[in-house]
């Protein structure tokens, strides 16, 4: 089973339990959680991304195993090395 990570919902501050975030195990047939089991507080479901940082993709990851370079535009002529 998927395990599904929380964090206390924009606003709220949360309990010892789920302040920072907490993981869960549920079935993919379960609703997403809404409250903290512990204090009731509003949460929601973070999508977890790849470790690498989830803006990169598989493609990415690729490149630069081999070796290649991505270079990101910042401003008019300005770029920066991303790897
Ligand atoms: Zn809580």
């Amino acid at each position: 089973m998927p395990t599904y990570v929380y964090k206390p919902a924009e606003g709220e501050k949360g309990c010892d339990y789920c302040a920072g975030s907490f993981e869960t195990v549920q079935k993919m047939s379960d609703e997403a959680l809404k409250k903290c089991p512990e204090c009731g507080c509003g949460v929601r479901r973070v999508i977890m991304g790849i470790r690498k940082g989830p803006s990169q993709s598989g493609f990415d990851r690729k490149a630069q195993e081999q070796g290649f370079h991505k270079l990101k535009r910042r401003d008019k002529g300005t770029y920066e090395k991303l790897y």
